[in-house]
C-alpha cells in the first residue's frame, strides 16, 4: 500500500524529467492545522516555463496523432491509479490543505470521476457532414485539439481542479503545462508521479511550481500556448484574461463565487437545513460554490435559524487528520483575519451572533462555525465572498424580493433554492442569473453535468458533454471539384 510521502515530489517536472528550479530557490509548504513545514517544492521561473512549454509543443505533435482510443485507455489507468491510491494521495490533500480526511478522500474520488468521464468522451469527438449547397462540393466539419495547454489552479481544491483540466486536454489529444496554487503544490505534483506510473508519454504532462507571475507570464504570452484554463479568483482571472488577449488564446476561467441559498416558506426544513450545513461548512467554507449569503422568508425564519444554528453546533473543529473532525483549518493566517474583518464589519452594521465568532480555541488557524443573524446589504459579504466559515442569515418577504436579492452580485457562479411548490421551483430556476442552480440540494456537482458559471463567475463549461469544446478546434472543410 502506498503512503502520502511516496506522492511527495519536492521537484517539477518538465518533459518527462524531474528537475529542480534553475537558481535552486525553494518555495515551503505549510500543513496549515499545525504551521509546520511539510517540505519544499522548486521556485520556478520563466525560463524552467519556456522550457516546459518546448516539452509539451514537442510531445503535441505525436500525441495529438494518437487514437482517441488509446488517449481513453491512458485516462481509465489513471483514473484507476488514483482510486488505487486513494488514501495516499488523501492524506497528502489533507497535510497540505487542511480539508478533513473523509472531504479528501471524496476529492480524490472527484478527480477520478472527472478522469473516467473523459476517457468515454475522447471517443465521441464528432465532427459533422453538412447538405452543401453546391452540388460539386461536399462539407465537413472536423474536430481538432488546440494544442499546448497552460492550466493554473487554486488550493482549495488541489487535486480535482486539476483533474477537470488534465481530462479534457488529454481526451482532445492536447499537451498540458500545469501551474499549481504555491500553497497546495504537492496534490499536483502528484499528478505527474500517477502520469509516469501509467506511462503518460513524455511532455504530455508538465508540472512547474514557482513565481505564479513569471510562470502565469510566459504562459500567457509564449505563442506555442493555444489555450489557458484557470481555475482561482475573479481578479487574477482578469489579469490572465488580459494577457490572453495580446496571443489571442481560447480561455477558461472558473472563478470566484457569491452563492445565495434561499430558504422559501415551504421548504422541508429538515432538508434545508442538512442542504444549508453541507453548502456552507464543507471545506471550511472555502469553495468557489459555498452559500455565501442565506436568505429565508420571513414566515419560516425563525424555524430556520433555531435548527441551522443547532446543527451548526454539532460541527467539530480540528485538524483534518483526526478521526471525527468536519471542519479543518484555514488555508492561512490572511483567510482568518479575513473572516475577522468581514466579521466586524457585519457586527458594526447590525448583525448578531447566533453561534460561534471567533477564532477557535485550539488556536492556529482553526476559526469556529459561526452563524449570523439580521444581516442586510450594507455588509460587505453581500457582496464579497467569504471563503471561511460564517453564515449570514438575512431575511426577506416576497418571492421576487429573494430573486432580485439573490441576483443583486457581479457573480453567477452557483444558487441554491428550497421550496416544495413545482410552480416556483420553474419560475425561480429560471430568473437566477447562475450557471450552477441546486433546487432543494445543497450539493450537486458531478462530472457528468456542466460546471461553470456566468458574469464575473468565468467562461467556459467543466466536466459533462460541453467540456470538451473548450479543447478543439472546430474546422470547415470545402472538398471541392468532385465533378458531380
Ligand atoms: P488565486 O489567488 O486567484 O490563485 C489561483 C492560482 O492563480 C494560483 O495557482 C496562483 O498562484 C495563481 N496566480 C496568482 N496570481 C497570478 C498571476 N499574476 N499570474 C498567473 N497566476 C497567478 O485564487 P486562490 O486564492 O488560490 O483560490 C480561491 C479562488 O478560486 C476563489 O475566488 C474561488 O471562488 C475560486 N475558485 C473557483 C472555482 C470555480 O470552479 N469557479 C473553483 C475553485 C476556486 P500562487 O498560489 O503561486 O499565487
Amino acid at each position: 500500500m502506498s503512503s502520502w510521502s511516496d506522492f511527495r515530489r519536492e521537484q517539477i517536472l518538465v518533459g518527462g524529467r524531474w528537475t529542480s528550479a534553475d537558481n535552486g530557490g525553494t518555495l515551503d509548504v505549510i500543513d496549515p492545522a499545525s504551521g509546520e513545514i511539510i517540505g519544499t517544492v522548486p521556485d520556478a521561473g520563466a525560463a524552467e516555463t519556456r522550457r516546459a512549454i518546448d516539452a509539451a509543443a514537442a510531445a503535441f505533435v505525436g500525441f495529438s496523432q494518437t487514437t482517441a482510443a488509446a488517449r481513453a485507455r491512458i485516462l481509465r489507468d489513471l483514473s484507476t491509479a488514483l482510486r488505487d491510491n486513494q488514501d495516499a494521495l488523501a492524506e497528502l490533500l489533507t497535510r497540505e490543505q487542511g480539508k478533513p480526511l473523509a472531504e479528501a478522500r471524496a476529492e480524490i474520488e472527484t478527480g477520478a470521476a472527472y478522469i473516467q468521464w473523459f476517457a468515454e468522451e475522447a471517443r465521441r469527438t464528432y465532427g459533422d457532414t453538412i447538405p452543401s449547397p453546391w452540388a460539386d462540393r461536399r462539407i465537413m466539419v472536423t474536430k481538432s485539439p488546440v494544442g499546448v495547454v497552460g492550466a493554473i489552479t487554486p488550493w482549495n481544491f488541489p487535486s480535482s481542479m486539476l483533474a477537470r483540466k488534465i481530462g479534457p486536454a488529454l481526451a482532445s489529444g492536447c499537451t498540458v503545462v500545469a501551474k499549481p496554487a504555491s500553497q497546495t503544490p504537492f496534490s499536483a505534483l502528484a499528478w505527474g508521479v500517477l502520469a509516469e506510473q501509467v506511462g503518460v508519454p513524455a511532455g504530455v504532462i508538465n508540472i512547474l511550481t514557482g513565481s505564479a507571475h513569471a510562470i502565469g507570464g510566459e504562459l500567457t504570452s509564449n505563442l506555442l500556448v493555444r489555450k489557458i484554463t484557470f481555475t482561482g479568483s475573479t481578479d487574477v482571472g482578469k489579469l490572465l484574461l488580459k494577457q490572453a488577449a495580446e496571443t489571442v488564446k481560447k480561455v477558461s476561467m472558473e472563478l470566484g463565487g457569491n452563492a445565495p441559498f434561499l430558504v422559501f416558506d415551504d421548504a422541508d426544513l429538515e432538508r434545508a437545513v442538512a442542504g444549508a450545513i453541507a453548502a456552507k461548512f464543507r471545506n471550511a467554507g472555502q469553495t468557489c460554490v459555498c452559500t455565501n449569503r442565506l436568505y429565508v422568508q420571513a414566515g419560516i425564519h425563525d424555524r430556520f435559524l433555531e435548527a441551522f444554528a443547532a446543527a451548526t453546533r454539532n460541527i467539530v473543529v480540528g485538524s483534518g487528520l483526526e478521526r471525527g473532525t468536519t471542519l479543518g483549518p484555514l488555508i492561512d493566517e490572511a483567510a482568518v483575519a479575513k473572516v475577522e474583518a468581514f466579521l466586524s464589519d457585519a457586527l458594526a452594521k447590525g448583525a448578531s451572533i447566533i453561534t460561534g465568532g471567533r477564532r477557535h480555541s485550539t488556536g492556529g488557524r482553526f476559526y469556529e462555525a459561526t452563524v449570523l443573524a439580521n444581516a442586510n446589504s450594507t455588509m460587505h459579504f453581500a457582496r464579497d465572498e467569504i471563503f471561511g466559515p460564517i453564515a449570514p442569515v438575512f431575511k426577506f418577504e416576497t418571492e421576487d424580493e429573494a430573486v432580485r436579492l439573490a441576483n443583486d452580485t457581479q457573480y453567477g457562479l452557483a444558487a441554491y433554492f428550497y421550496t416544495q411548490d413545482l410552480g416556483r421551483i420553474f419560475r425561480v430556476s429560471e430568473r437566477l442569473q447562475y450557471g450552477l442552480v441546486g433546487v432543494n440540494e445543497g450539493l450537486i456537482t458531478t462530472e457528468v453535468a456542466p460546471f461553470g458559471g456566468l458574469k464575473e463567475s468565468g467562461v467556459g463549461k467543466e466536466g459533462s458533454k460541453y467540456g470538451l469544446d473548450d479543447y478543439l478546434d472546430v474546422k470547415y472543410v470545402c472538398v471541392g471539384g468532385l465533378g458531380l
